[in-house]
């Protein structure tokens, strides 16, 4: 598709989403400004922001400028620094304010007021809250409290607001972000900040899977005051094609095992272990011993599987999706929440419609139609235990009622879970870590299992969705001999 197989993951979003006429290659030609108010580029979150802007636009544009205003020349050499270092062919070019704002297709600016006369979006971020604006509403610009998983979380939904312009998004397939406020601590549109980051947490980890996600759990990990042990798990190396995807990836790094050039990126006092392994050969090395927590970035059922055979204290598992789905799980034991393999079912291998049927209850007619909007006809004439369901989803676009199912049916979606953008990973690597540091904090998970979001609507349509341990599932039928092997454990 793309001889730039660094752009391959990418390009594919391109396709899946634009329209027909657009022409994908023309996509990572198009012109984008990084820019940002003093104000907000003095605060620590602006910096942060500025930097994880500035990784993730880079690898979806050959063309990016960066103009900082005046007085911000550290923080200037600072990403220029990065831009090199993380560079595949084309630097991103720095210039002085002011700048011709009509030559770009997409500016992102991190502060500021809303330029509804450009393609214009703000972000701000405060502690665990994140703000973006692509309309005329204002955005609060307090950015006090320093949190850098807020600030990547606010740094991908900008990226990704710039992907829509990019894309020349049409209205009927996704929003551009009105103002929006949401919160990584209460998953809603909370102005709060959420509490502080504690000054240190001790941690004992296992990171399972290097890829676009881990790469983004990685950085954040990285970034924060953590004390102890992280075991960095994958079997492969990187590819060009990581570097599209993947926040902390260098060229030269795109020849290095995933687990030894994630390791490298720790230099505080979080003592990284690369394991080049699978997490199925772990227990056969009788040294091994599974950390209480699991971070699973893998993006294939099989994997996630043999993580959660591993039966630690609680996995956070990240998931994404083709047409920008991000989800975050936690499954802690013991408790009645669902685990890695009541959620992640291997296909059946049945066809798509039929599977499409199952998931909406809606009829082979109405399915035959996604553009058309749901209708109350359509609700009577679906299966009956869906219509409460389906009730609510009256007025929206049948093709979205389908994603929203396939949000409900974790078995459907999966198949076609990979990695393609790379703010759709590093926001799910976002959800990860805001459920470690409140895991770490508090001793409690804020998912039961799992919290769902396309980027492509926003966090705000982000939805919870509950479930139960399965009664079928290996977590229910063979509980006792789980509890004998965590018992052994403890004990060694
Ligand atoms: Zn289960």
């Amino acid at each position: 598709m793309t001889k730039e197989l660094r752009f391959s993951r990418l390009i594919a979003s391109v396709v899946e989403l634009g329209d027909q006429s657009f022409e994908p290659q023309r996509f990572t030609n198009q012109p984008v400004l990084l820019t940002g108010t003093a104000d907000v580029l003095a605060s620590d979150n602006g910096a942060e922001m500025a930097r994880c802007a500035l990784l993730l636009l880079m690898r979806m544009t050959k063309s990016l400028t960066v103009a900082l205003p005046a007085g911000q020349e550290a923080l200037k050499r600072e990403l220029r620094g990065w831009a090199l270092q993380h560079a595949w062919d084309e630097v991103p070019q720095f210039i002085c304010d002011p700048v011709d704002l009509s030559s770009y297709a997409a500016i992102l600016s991190i502060g500021g007021g809303p330029r509804a006369d450009f393609p214009w979006t703000v972000i701000t971020s405060d502690g665990w809250t994140v703000r973006v604006t692509s309309t005329a509403a204002p955005v609060s610009q307090n950015c006090e409290l320093s949190n850098p998983v807020g600030a990547l979380a606010a740094a991908s939904l900008g990226a990704g607001e710039v992907f829509k312009r990019l894309l020349g998004l049409r209205e009927d397939k996704g929003l551009f972000l009105d103002g929006c406020v949401f919160s990584l601590w209460s998953y809603v549109a909370d102005g709060a900040s959420g509490p502080a980051l504690p000054d240190v947490l001790d941690v004992d980890l296992l990171l399972a899977g290097g890829g676009a996600i881990g790469n983004g759990v990685a950085h954040l990990l990285s970034r924060l005051p953590l004390r102890g042990r992280c075991h960095i798990l994958d079997r492969q190396t990187y590819g060009e094609e990581n570097w599209g995807t993947c926040l902390r990836l260098t060229r030269s790094g795109t020849k290095d095992p995933k687990a030894n050039f994630l390791s490298a990126l720790f230099t505080g006092n979080l003592a990284a272990h690369p394991v080049r392994g699978q997490v199925e050969q772990l227990e056969e090395d009788p040294a091994w011993q599974t950390p209480p927590i699991v971070l699973s970035g893998f993006d294939n059922i099989e994997a996630r599987h043999a993580v959660q055979d591993l039966w630690p204290d609680l996995i956070i598992d990240g998931a994404l999706g083709p047409r920008l789905e991000c989800q975050v799980s936690a499954h802690p034991w013991p408790s009645r929440t669902a685990c890695l393999c009541c959620i992640f079912k291997l296909p059946a291998g049945e066809r798509a419609e039929v599977v499409q049927q199952l998931m909406t209850g809606l009829s082979p007619a109405a399915l035959a139609e996604p553009m058309r909007l749901l209708s109350e006809v359509d609700v009577a004439a679906a299966a009956p235990e869906r219509r409460e369901w389906l009730a609510e989803q009256v007025g929206k676009p049948i093709c979205s009622v389908l994603e929203a199912a396939s949000a409900l049916s974790a078995a459907s979606i999966d198949a076609g879970f990979r990695p393609s953008v790379p703010f759709v990973a590093t926001f799910s690597a976002c959800m990860m870590v805001a459920e470690l540091v409140r895991y770490l904090t508090t001793g409690a998970v804020g998912v039961e299992p799992r919290f769902f979001l396309s980027l492509l609507w926003g966090p705000q349509f982000g939805e919870h969705y509950s479930e139960d341990r399965h009664r079928n599932c290996v977590c229910t039928t063979r509980a006792a001999n789980i509890k004998k092997v965590r018992a052994a454990r403890a004990r060694a």
